[in-house]
């Protein structure tokens, strides 16, 4: 579903991916893990194309959306970038709702400005995707109007909205006060269950990663330095970096 191939990423000296290779297949829930500054959140904003690699290929369902060598210039938006967005969801740390906007507007922005959809068929799946995340008697509320745990189930809705085929979370729960992450927590957790969605996501919830991915990616230094099954990264991972990590976070 999504490969990353030889793929490196760098701001001056600072090395954040390094010839990473990296696949996720589809369906597949994958989370990834590891220390800050490794290079998490950047392959997921590669994948939004709100970053660029340097260098390496980057494909989604088979069709490169990144092929990069190094010193080439960076092409600035092609049509197979605007149409890879388009099977891609993505749930920001900061929410990122339109503020401006009612909870049902956010929610109707992109089906109808980008897929043409229609503003009742919007409005109708809108409603149906508030009500899935426990929210339907907020439609006309604005973003500020909610706690920040709400706002985060907003975001989710908006990402389902336009029917991705892949979900990206970055760190989803990590703004939250500690007794709002629970409900945003099931929503993911139900979504994982119930869907053949291919997820991603870059987490710190180490318990809620053990328990909802087919596979846990421990990244350090741009590089994914170990994966496997949950069980066997968590409770016995080959790796000392991961070993480490997961010492102090646990
Ligand atoms: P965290 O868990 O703290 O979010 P991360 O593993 O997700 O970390 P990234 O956000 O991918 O790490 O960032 C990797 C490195 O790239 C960090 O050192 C960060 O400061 C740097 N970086 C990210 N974006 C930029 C940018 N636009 N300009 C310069 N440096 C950047």
């Amino acid at each position: 579903m999504i490969t990353f191939d030889d793929v490196s990423k760098s701001w001056g000296d600072n090395h954040v991916l390094k010839s990473l290779n990296f696949d996720v297949k589809p369906g597949e829930k994958v989370s990834i893990i590891g220390p800050s500054g490794s290079g998490k959140t950047t392959i997921l904003r590669i994948l939004m194309t709100l970053e660029y690699p340097d260098h390496g290929v980057v494909t989604v369902e088979g069709e490169k959306l990144w092929n990069v060598t190094r010193g080439t210039k960076i092409p600035r938006e092609t049509k197979q970038m605007r149409l890879t967005r388009r099977k891609i969801g993505m749930v920001f740390q900061q929410f990122n709702l339109f503020p401006h906007m009612t909870t049902i507007e956010n929610l109707m922005e992109a089906p109808v400005q980008v897929l043409g959809m229609s503003k009742d068929e919007a409005r109708e799946r809108g409603m149906e995707l508030l009500e899935m995340v426990g929210l339907s008697q907020h439609v006309d509320h604005k973003p500020p109007q909610l706690s920040g745990g709400q706002q985060q189930r907003v975001a989710i809705a908006r990402a389902l909205a336009m029917r991705p085929k892949v979900l990206l979370f970055d760190e989803p729960t990590s703004a939250l006060d500690p007794e709002l992450i629970g409900d945003v927590l099931n929503v993911i957790r139900d979504l994982a269950t119930s869907t053949d969605m291919t997820m991603l996501m870059v987490t710190h919830e180490m318990r809620f990663a053990e328990e909802i991915s087919d596979r846990v990616v421990m990244f350090d230094h741009g590089r994914a330095v170990e994966q496997g099954p949950p069980e066997r990264i968590f409770k016995n991972p080959e790796n000392e970096r991961t070993r480490e990590f997961l010492r102090a976070v646990l």
